[in-house]
């Protein structure tokens, strides 16, 4: 679990003092900031405090992270500076979340990140790492893992050392965030909570974590009574809380899917779960309806047809993808799973989309 969090409005402003205990004789901290803050210094890079060989680097996330990129930063990095950062601070959404999270753990652990996909693969104890999110839903602030697309497969490392050591929520980092990307990453949230919350690995830790993330979604996406600036904050513990859910938990079918359409066509995480959630009636039949309803009182469009030209080549590796993610398919349908779903099955789901 995260050791470390402050929450409020306006508590970004605390980042400087919380860091100050931290630095380690001269050692920089390096900042990953979503590249989108770029031109808006005043909203995130005027409230950083550098100081000495402290570095900026804003990132692009058009793409999700790969692991040749997080093994890129890390060469630079290491070029650069002759001595390990004091810290890694990632400030964005769930992509440079988990950059920041990769980049900590590979600053200290040799070879690629390639080799840590998987489960406690990761020997060595990651550098300080804090994250500040700027857009909810993913929990990727409070995870235990860090999802990375390598060549092979788009897997998390999962690890005791992935964590942040701190974390910063502070609600009106999100304010701005575009409608559609708010509903999407936000819908991640509500997945999250139908996916733990209706699965065979429930346990109480995870329930209690999501019933409350769950009750969070509906009345910010359902019930839409709230201000914009309590919603704002109730999102960001929507978030944590839905992300705590899974820890002790699995995610399902929409997210083992999901991550066939990233790795095939690059479909990003919050729109890819949509797509495929809104044909899932079959397995989450009372969350479908709800996130319809959702859907249409937000007027929030989730592209059709995105697979209506792909290959049959491309149609495998889709499959082979999500039914590779056996503790998915495990949580949503239960040790006899394969007697459930087949290839055909899901070439039938994917076509649909
Ligand atoms: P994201 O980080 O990719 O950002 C989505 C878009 O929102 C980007 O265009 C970004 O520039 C923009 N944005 C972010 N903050 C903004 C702000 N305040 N104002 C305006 N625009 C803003 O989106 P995401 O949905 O948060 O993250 C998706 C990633 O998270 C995927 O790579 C996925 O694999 C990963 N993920 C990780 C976990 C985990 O537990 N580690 C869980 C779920 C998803
Ligand atoms: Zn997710």
């Amino acid at each position: 679990m995260v050791p470390r969090v402050v929450f409020g409005k306006g508590s970004f402003n605390q980042l400087g003092q919380i860091l100050s205990t931290e630095r380690k004789n001269g050692a920089p901290f390096i900042y990953l900031i979503d590249d989108v803050f770029e031109h808006n210094k005043a909203f995130i890079e005027d409230r950083i405090e550098l100081s000495g060989i402290d570095k900026i680097i804003y990132v692009s996330t058009k793409e999700e992270p790969k692991t040749s990129q997080v093994d890129q930063l890390v060469t630079t990095l290491k070029q650069e500076f002759s001595f390990t950062p004091s810290g890694i601070i990632g400030i964005g959404g769930g992509s440079i979340m988990d950059l920041a999270k990769a980049v900590a753990i590979m600053m200290n652990n040799s070879g690629s990140a390639t080799e840590y996909q998987g489960w406690d693969l990761v020997s060595n104890k990651a550098v300080y790492h804090v994250g500040v999110p700027t857009i909810s839903g993913t929990g990727a602030e409070v995870s235990r893992t860090t999802v990375l697309t390598g060549p092979e497969k788009k897997l998390g490392i999962n690890s005791d050392f992935t964590p942040f050591d701190q974390v910063i929520l502070d609600p009106e980092l999100i304010k701005d965030v575009p409608k559609n990307q708010w509903f999407y990453t936000g819908m991640d949230c509500y997945i999250h909570c139908i996916e733990s919350l209706k699965g065979t690995y429930l346990n109480a830790f995870s329930q209690s974590y999501g019933e409350k993330a769950y009750d969070l979604c509906k009345e910010i996406f359902l019930e839409n009574n709230l201000d914009k600036e309590e919603a704002d904050a109730k999102l960001m513990m929507a978030s944590w809380h839905g992300g705590m859910s899974i820890a002790y938990s699995q995610v399902g079918i929409a997210h083992a899917m999901s991550y066939g359409l990233a790795y095939v066509l690059g479909t990003k995480h919050g729109i890819g779960n949509c797509i495929v959630f809104d044909k899932l009636g079959e397995y989450y039949p009372e969350g479908v309806a709800i996130f319809k309803q959702m859907k249409e009182l937000h007027d929030i469009d989730i592209p059709e047809g995105i697979c209506a030209d792909i290959s049959e080549e491309q149609l495998n590796t889709m499959v082979s993808v999500a039914l590779g993610l056996v503790p998915l398919w495990e949580n949503a349908l239960g040790k006899n799973w394969k007697e459930q779903i087949n290839e055909d099955k899901l070439k039938e789901i994917y076509r649909s989309l």
